[in-house]
């Protein structure tokens, strides 16, 4: 498959991610699982408690891992949660953390044969991670996986805000353009 229709299997949308029907959607989670703000606050609230309590069973995400639990009240079969690096500068690592939690949230999804996965733009609220480098982290890790990948069919990246939505499109048309 060319890079060009590699592109075609991603998508764009605006919005709230606890709303997408599909059958997995990613959670920006911190590394206890047990909760916290942002993405991970709305995805509990939606999903109900049902999903802390499986949380609890699962003992924690090292930072760059992924793990996987039902999606109980959202529309969404499965929620992979991911522990984000939080940013600290550029030199912890960080850009190597993120791109090993898309690989593995991908794998996961990979390994139910997910068709489409929706994923927040993970490390770019309260973790800081500059939005320019995370959107571009996002787009090559997950052209990298869908290359050699049948499942995920169709990977949605969602933004919250307007800025971030720019940021996505840009990316997009520039390696449409390549
Ligand atoms: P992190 O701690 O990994 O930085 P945050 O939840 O603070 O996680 O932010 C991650 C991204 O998720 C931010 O870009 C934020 O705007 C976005 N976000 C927050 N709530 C939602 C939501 N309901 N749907 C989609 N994206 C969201």
């Amino acid at each position: 498959m060319s890079n060009l229709d590699l592109i075609e299997r991603i998508e764009l949308i605006y919005g709230d991610i606890t709303k997408l029907e599909v059958e997995a959607v990613v959670n920006a989670a911190n590394s206890t699982l047990l909760g916290g703000g942002g993405v991970d606050g709305a995805i509990h609230r939606a999903a109900g408690p049902e999903l802390l309590k499986e949380c609890r069973t699962v003992g924690g995400c090292p930072t760059g891992e992924a793990r996987l639990t039902k999606g109980y009240n959202l529309p969404a079969k499965y929620v992979i949660h991911t522990a984000g690096p939080v940013w600290h500068g550029g030199n912890q690592r960080e850009e190597q953390l993120l791109a090993e939690c898309y690989r593995n949230s991908l794998q996961l999804a990979s390994a139910k044969a997910v068709k489409k996965i929706a994923f927040p733009a993970i490390s770019c609220g309260v973790y800081r991670f500059p939005l320019e480098r995370a959107v571009k982290i996002a787009f090559s890790e997950t052209l990298g996986f869908l290359k050699n990948n049948r499942y995920p069919e169709v990977v949605i990246f969602v933004s919250f805000g307007e800025k971030s939505y720019r940021y996505y499109q840009e990316e997009m048309q520039r390696l449409r353009l390549r």
